[in-house]
């Protein structure tokens, strides 16, 4: 198993980060990606992805930072993909119209930079899009972005087939397990296992039976098994596909 996205950075780690690694590692999470939201903890995921072999980084600004995006940041991160083999993505970026912490237009200008940066690195995008599905799809059209996932994906299959089609991966955390959430799993029925990625977004958004709780890398496997039923597959088979769709998206060698 992969845990594609989470936030090890997050200040609710810094007490017991090795042993929430090595529960993840006990379930089989062979490899972790820990994604940034601002320029600070992408400085924080490079260096856990120095310290733990098994981890990666992205770096890039969440929508909700948006407003903190300054002239010369494109720059910043060109440095620090540029300062380990292991950053493996520019992300957190995108839209969230759900909560607005940013001005939209602010935060369509900064996830656009960001995703011109991620095509001329050449680096996937992690896009993160809430209640923003129309705007996402325009610049991403407008960017000619190839290889991107959405994350946390909460989307119908209508609105995001197309971008599926021309190559794009989805992920899915926990909230497959929520019993609200008809719309995701149905989603996850239709989506092509080829383009399917699974994520726990960790500390947020823990699966069923740990909903509520501080969320970790391990409870991937909830995901795994509640996507495995979903699509009425064997669970051995959507641990491999997904793991080897999740290596060759971030460019990981499970060896070594
Ligand atoms: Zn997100
Ligand atoms: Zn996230």
């Amino acid at each position: 198993m992969i845990d594609s996205h989470c936030h090890l950075a997050d200040t609710a780690f810094d007490d017991d980060l090795p042993a929430v690694l090595a529960r993840a590692r006990e379930v089989g999470v062979e490899r972790i990606v820990t994604i940034a939201d601002n320029l600070p903890e992408a400085e924080k995921c490079i260096g856990l992805a120095r310290e733990f072999p098994q981890l990666f980084a992205t770096v890039g600004v969440h929508p909700h930072n948006a407003k903190e995006w300054k002239r010369g940041d494109a720059d910043r991160l060109r440095t620090m993909v540029a300062s380990s083999q292991k950053v493996r993505a520019i992300g957190e970026i995108g839209l969230d119209y759900h909560y607005d912490l940013s001005p939209r237009d602010v935060q369509r200008d900064v996830f656009r930079e960001q995703l011109s940066l991620a095509k001329e690195m050449p680096l996937p995008a992690v896009i993160h899009c809430r209640e923003a599905i129309a705007d996402v799809k325009a610049i991403i059209g407008d960017v000619g972005a190839e290889k991107f996932v959405l994350h946390c994906c909460t989307e119908a299959w209508n609105d995001v087939s197309a971008l599926v089609e021309r190559g794009a991966f989805l992920s899915f955390t926990g909230m497959v397990t929520y019993p609200k959430a008809d719309v995701i799993r149905s989603t996850v029925e239709q989506c092509p296992i080829e383009k399917l990625m699974i994520e726990t977004d960790a500390p947020y958004l823990a699966p069923v039976p740990y909903r509520g709780k501080r969320n970790e890398p391990a409870f991937v496997a909830e995901v795994l098994r509640k996507v495995a039923e979903i699509k009425r597959m064997d669970i051995v088979e959507v641990d491999r596909i997904t793991t080897e769709n999740a290596l060759r998206f971030f460019g990981i060698a499970l060896v070594g």
